[in-house]
């Protein structure tokens, strides 16, 4: 038996006593310090519960949940200790991540340790002076059992921190102290600690937030909190209801990037000029929507492997291109239905996931589902094979859900959608059930009326063309015709500027370059023997017309040499979206009513 399996027995038995156990079970309590934010720790001190035994094994996570890549967070902790009414205790390794404390009997144990905080991404942790951003796997040290156990987390704000934000349900009485139902929970709850700028609105009566914490002088948060309203107001028409009891948009301003969902908040970064622009403001409710609509899609919606974690392995899963793609596809439509985002902003998303998925060589070699299920050595790991082996679920997952979109809309005479299909699968299979992709399509193919589960087994477990025929013609909508005698001369090859050289950086299946031997890191020094600089290469391509052959002198390890390369004809970007100039009337109204949800 896999521990896997192990884990998924125990925890149909969980579902049964998970409420007589939550409420059995005393409760782990951490108090946070941070007596020299500036030096980037966080203090921690753990009240736990041993049940009176001799020995009990504690635990830090290697991954959090919706990153899906082991992270090996043990290794920002140190000086761990432990000790019981005065006296201290034996800590003994026992894993990388999880120690082994001798209890002496004792009720409860104190266990004290520090974690280092300096890395600025939504699955660590970072703390400096002006705040600290903490996140539950990096930071909890929590005990190895499978019960539903209750944490509850106090902190003790420096002088000059005003507040604690975090989405745990704060515990009445008792000044910034949060109480998490049981670990997952405390997981699944980033804090931000300091002074960040917040706004609330509330909807179905529940309370959202948004905040902005860093170097937020620039922002603005009373045109942000309006839009995000907006977009709350299109997710509750999409999915029917609000599936959270209050909700926390978390932007960290600290010029990095990249954003995680979580049940009922999301952690993400930006720039200081992210409400400066439209298109950076737009970028930034792209991802918010996306994460958004995680609340649904993932978080409670979810595939049958993502629950109950386990916080120490890997978690298979075939289905990411659902639980990423399905809600990118989402992050463009909840914009444009809440009146934030334009028609051509919407054609450009739906495009841009177009192109990538039809510019990728690796979508003919790796099913959707395959990618999803190595997502911890490859998606998480790219290199500069990957888009020839590769296919990323994120964009092929939206590509799917346009076309079951329109594929049950077309089915359906336009009486049901793919959101008809998203909040039965989420009445169905949200919560502690999940889902098997055989449950996911069967539940499509009803709303659609019509079985998908072979055009499913086309789709996302082949490596066979989309095809968007279909798609196309039931919203009068075409590819922008590329004219390929006209097309420039194209070698295929990407490059990047090393300080004036120019390397080649990446060489996709198919191309002249790839063809013609050249590798990635082969520097270019010349074509037709005349020197070609870093910024150059443009403007000395436009040279030739397709079919031409030349010579590029390339540098390898150093070692001078010449490839011919015949050049191809640039395919263009064949893969934009536009409206047909000869759509009807009823195609039209039938993409109004796509954008419009009405
Ligand atoms: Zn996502």
């Amino acid at each position: 038996m896999t521990r896997r399996i192990f884990l998924a027995v125990l925890a149909l038995c969980t579902v049964v006593t998970a409420g007589v156990e939550a409420q059995s079970l005393d409760p782990i309590r951490y108090t946070l310090r941070f007596p020299a934010p500036h030096t980037h720790y966080v203090e921690i001190e753990a009240a736990i519960p041993t049940g009176g035994r001799p020995q009990v094994e504690v635990y830090m996570a290697t991954w959090t949940p919706g990153s899906y890549l082991i992270r090996e967070y043990e290794r920002h902790v140190e000086a761990v200790t432990a000790n019981a009414a005065g006296r201290s205790l034996s800590v003994a390794k026992s894993t990388k991540n999880r120690w082994r404390i001798t209890t002496g009997g004792a009720a409860t144990v104190t266990l004290r340790y520090k974690v280092y905080g300096r890395e600025m991404t939504v699955r660590n942790n970072w703390v400096e002076s002006a705040f600290a951003m903490l996140n539950g796997a990096p930071t909890f040290i929590t005990l190895v059992e499978r019960a539903a156990r209750p944490h509850e987390v106090r902190v003790e704000l420096p002088a000059a921190w005003r507040s604690v934000q975090t989405a745990l349900t704060p515990v009445a009485g008792s000044a910034n102290t949060f109480r998490a139902e049981d670990f997952d929970a405390l997981v699944d709850s980033p804090i931000i600690i300091g002074n960040p700028i917040t706004r609330e609105f509330i909807v179905d009566g529940k309370k959202h937030v948004v905040l902005f914490e860093g170097d937020t002088a620039l922002i603005d948060a009373d045109r942000a909190v309006a839009d995000v309203q907006k977009i709350v107001q299109a997710g509750r028409s999409v999915m029917g209801s609000l599936p959270y009891p209050h909700y926390y948009f978390m932007t960290m301003v600290t010029e990095a990037s990249g954003a995680l969902e979580h049940k009922n908040s999301y952690l993400g970064m930006t720039g200081r000029f992210a409400t400066r622009t439209r298109g950076a403001y737009m970028g930034w409710l792209g991802t918010l929507a996306h994460e958004y609509f995680h609340a649904w899609n993932v978080k409670r919606l979810r595939p049958v492997e993502l629950g109950p974690f386990d916080y120490e392995n890997e978690n298979y899963v075939k289905t990411l291109w659902v639980a990423e793609g399905f809600t990118d596809y989402y992050a463009d439509i909840l914009p444009r239905r809440g009146g934030v985002s334009t028609r051509d902003e919407f054609l450009n998303g739906l495009s841009g996931h177009i192109e990538q998925v039809q510019t990728t060589p690796g979508r003919l070699t790796t099913p959707v589902d395959m990618a999803s299920f190595d997502t911890w050595i490859k998606q998480y790991r790219p290199y500069e094979n990957t888009a020839n082996t590769s296919i990323n679920y994120y964009p092929k997952g939206a590509v799917i859900a346009f076309l079951l979109d329109a594929k049950i809309r077309k089915a359906t005479n336009g009486a049901r959608t793919l959101d008809t299909g998203m909040q039965w699968a989420m009445q169905r299979y949200s919560g502690d059930k999940g889902y098997t992709p055989a449950q996911f399509y069967a539940v499509m193919s009803e709303a659609a009326g019509v079985d998908l589960k072979d055009w499913f087994a086309r789709t996302a477990e082949s490596t066979e063309e989309l095809d968007y025929d279909e798609a196309l013609d039931y919203y009068g909508l075409r590819f922008r015709s590329v004219d390929p005698t006209t097309a420039p001369a194209y070698w295929g090859g990407a490059t990047r500027n090393d300080n004036g050289r120019l390397i080649v950086s990446s060489v996709r299946r198919g191309t002249p370059a790839l063809d013609a031997g050249l590798n990635v890191d082969d520097e270019i020094l010349a074509i037709d023997d005349v020197r070609v600089r870093a910024e150059g290469l443009a403007t000395r391509l436009a040279q030739y017309r397709p079919g031409d052959k030349v010579s590029l002198l390339v540098a390898r390890r150093d070692r001078l040499m010449t490839l011919n390369v015949t050049l191809g004809a640039d395919p263009g970007r064949p893969w934009r979206l536009e409206p047909a100039p000869n759509a009807t009337d009823e195609q039209k109204a039938r993409f109004e009513t796509l954008m419009s949800g009405r």
